[in-house]
């Protein structure tokens, strides 16, 4: 039943019946966590080919040795995979390290050290600010709030930022330098960004060393038939008149191994240019013996994509255990809603005011682990207490399960406490 249509004495009634619930659930002793946005073994075992690859034949189709130094833009061919993947022109793409974590830190560092190719003074000189679209990956805040950057949330609509509200920031404030962006299935809302809302983006008034941080990490994550197709960003931003504007990123983490895979930073000519200057200070070159290994793995964008249905057999199942189990215990009593992402890695949970952080708590003594509150926020703030970022991947089936039931029963207790307080 509606927990805002009952009476006092009645939802007193189901919190004590909730309560004795929570306790069974807490007698379990239960050791589950639902914090990590990881793949699952199954999934890693998915990319366990890589392992013996490339084998003796360790040139390219350029015939360059991937065992030695250079080549710090990465290996052509798999730039041109990721290039049709990632809507960028290969010659503009640079495939580098294992992480894109790494590379938006780098990015940041060489805009603060040294300014980019359309600041007057470097980043660090001055006090700049990011805008942050709420919520949003909790990485990402934590590289601006490292650097002691000002962030600024934004809310995430439907169809991707309030692109009015970043409008009306950067055309009257120009020391707000960047804003961090997933376009397709958003961490942790889901979110695609619509086609209006990225040429809005691309276009608003901003000063002109503004950058988005366009982080495509689940450009081909699909859970549907019919994904997204990538827009061509960088294309799109030169034509707004603005051809430095966006950083596009990505990487493999998720489509083979988390911690082997190979990331991409793509942009205008001049940006990529600015950056591999600066990265040839801190290195040689990658590892291209894994980009390689990868372009064997791979062969092709087809096989990427082959590759990622592969993955959704795997987690399409997690995914509809975690709406199935909150619609079953939570539509009823109107205290959450939650996403139904048709891609990415979470599922974003949205209790009544005031109850996430209690909700959390309870879990945590019922032996459940979910992300802490606010993680999704600037500085861990959830200004409403409202949000929970839920990660259905890596645990197996079981225990998603039994987290899940057990989450539901926090989430109506904590909801029931907090109407009654
Ligand atoms: N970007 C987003 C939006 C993510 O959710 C994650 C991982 O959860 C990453 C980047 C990390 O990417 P990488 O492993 O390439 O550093």
């Amino acid at each position: 039943m509606n927990f805002h249509s009952m009476s006092a004495d009645r939802l007193r009634d189901t919190q004590a019946d909730l309560k004795k619930r929570y306790d069974d659930l807490k007698a379990l002793g239960l050791r589950l966590d639902l914090t990590r946005g990881k793949p699952a073994p199954e999934q890693l075992d998915l990319s366990n080919a890589l392992l013996s690859l490339p084998g003796e034949d360790y040139r390219d189709g350029t015939g360059t040795d991937t065992r030695n130094y250079g080549g710090l833009k990465g290996l052509p061919e798999l730039r041109a995979i990721f290039g049709e993947l990632l809507a960028v022109d290969p010659e503009n793409l640079i495939a580098f390290g294992n992480s894109s974590l790494e590379l938006m830190h780098d990015l940041t560092v060489f805009g603060l050290l040294h300014g980019t190719p359309d600041s007057d003074e470097p980043w660090g000189r001055q006090k700049i600010k990011f805008l942050c679209p709420v919520p949003g990956y909790d990485r990402h805040f934590a590289i601006t709030e490292s650097f002691g950057i000002e962030m600024i949330p934004v809310p995430m609509l439907p169809d991707g930022p309030d692109v009015r509200l970043c409008a009306e920031l950067t055309a009257g404030d120009p020391s707000i330098k960047g804003m961090w962006a997933v376009p397709t299935y958003s961490n942790p809302t889901g979110v695609t960004f619509s086609e209006e809302v990225t040429r809005g983006l691309l276009e608003m008034p901003a000063a002109p060393d503004f950058r988005i941080y366009w982080d495509n990490a689940y450009a081909v994550h699909t859970l549907v038939d019919a994904p997204p197709t990538p827009l061509p960003v960088i294309e799109m931003a030169a034509q707004a008149g603005h051809p430095n504007r966006v950083y596009v990123l990505g990487s493999t983490s998720k489509i083979t191994f988390a911690g082997g895979g190979v990331a991409f930073f793509g942009s205008s000519p001049e940006n990529v240019a600015w950056f591999s200057k600066y990265l040839g200070f801190k290195t040689i070159g990658p590892d291209k013996v894994n980009q390689l290994r990868h372009l064997r793995f791979f062969g092709d964008a087809d096989g990427v994509r082959a590759h990622m249905a592969r993955h959704r057999e795997i987690i399409e199942p997690k995914f509809k255990i975690v709406l199935d189990i909150l619609e079953d215990r939570l539509a009823e009593s109107k205290v959450a809603s939650w996403s139904e992402p048709e891609g990415g890695y979470f599922i974003s949970l949205d209790v009544i005011d005031g109850a996430a952080r209690r909700t959390i708590e309870l879990a945590k003594e019922a032996g459940i682990a979910l992300t802490a509150a606010g993680s999704a926020f600037p500085y861990k703030v959830d200004p409403h207490d409202r949000n929970i970022r839920l990660a259905p991947t890596f645990p197996n089936t079981d225990d998603l399960r039994a987290a899940m039931d057990g989450v539901s029963t926090c989430v109506l207790l904590a909801s029931a406490e907090t109407l009654l307080a």
